[in-house]
């Protein structure tokens, strides 16, 4: 569904992706890890046209979509959930999710992906008419996803979910991810929680350096080599 094919990116006279090559297919979940400035959140960004391309092609289902403004991405079925948990913190929980179906062509469809959300996200629904920021960190987490999801997109970017969350919270967190795995959505799962990625994913890309140290399907990932290449240096 989306191929990155030998892509360089950086920032200004910085380059820190080099021809970085890799694939999401549909309906699989693709999971990108890396120590810190591996370059993962620069790959999403570049795929989501927030940092331009210097090198290389970023195709969806054949058609390049490198050039494309990131405000057009929603039209073209991607979502992003960046990292930080970037909620509305002044708006309500139910105000936020409105604003993930911002675009005209959502706006009809409104009633029922938050009819969805909630059905995913009950304790979202619980606390409809609390201010955002007033959540807890998973809360939060799972209300930024909530909202990438309002625009039910046919590809869901999320970077660093479980980051900073407790374990109770992180094995919610995971068990959400599989629930929409089972649901057919494509994903790319940025994480730094090697094992808990490993065992969602479909396939694995490991970066290290801005490049891709290892590319393999979930199933053959050996764990101990896994870790022994993400802190080489
Ligand atoms: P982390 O897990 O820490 O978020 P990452 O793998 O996502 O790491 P990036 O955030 O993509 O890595 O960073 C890759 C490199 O690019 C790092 O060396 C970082 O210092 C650099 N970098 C990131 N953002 C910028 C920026 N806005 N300007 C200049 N350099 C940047």
């Amino acid at each position: 569904m989306l191929e990155v094919d030998q892509i360089r990116a950086g920032y200004g006279a910085i380059n820190v992706l080099w021809d970085v090559t890799l694939k999401a297919e549909a309906g699989k979940l693709t999971t990108i890890i890396g120590p810190n400035g591996a370059g993962k959140t620069t790959l999403l960004r570049a795929i989501m046209g927030l940092t331009p391309l210097t090198g290389g092609a970023i195709r969806l289902d054949g058609q390049r979509l490198n050039g494309t403004p990131t405000w057009d991405m929603a039209d073209h079925g991607i979502a992003m959930i960046p990292e930080g948990r970037m909620v509305f913190r002044d708006m309500g929980v139910e105000e936020n999710l409105v604003m993930g179906a911002f675009h005209q062509s959502h706006r009809a469809h409104v009633k029922q992906r938050l009819e969805q959300a909630y059905a995913m996200f009950p304790r979202l629904r619980e606390r409809r008419t609390q201010l955002a920021g007033s959540l807890s960190g998973g809360e939060a987490q799972m209300l930024a996803m909530a909202r990438g999801l309002m625009s039910n997109p046919r590809l869901l970017i999320i970077d660093e979910p479980s980051l900073g969350l407790a374990p109770l919270v992180v094995n919610e967190l995971f068990e959400i991810l599989e629930r929409l795995k089972a649901g057919g959505r494509t994903i790319i799962l940025v994480e730094q929680n090697t094992e808990r990625a490993v065992g969602v994913a479909d396939h694995v890309y490991l970066m290290q350096s801005g490049r891709v140290a290892l590319s393999q399907p979930a199933s053959q990932v050996e764990l101990q080599h896994l870790h022994a290449l993400y802190f080489a240096r």
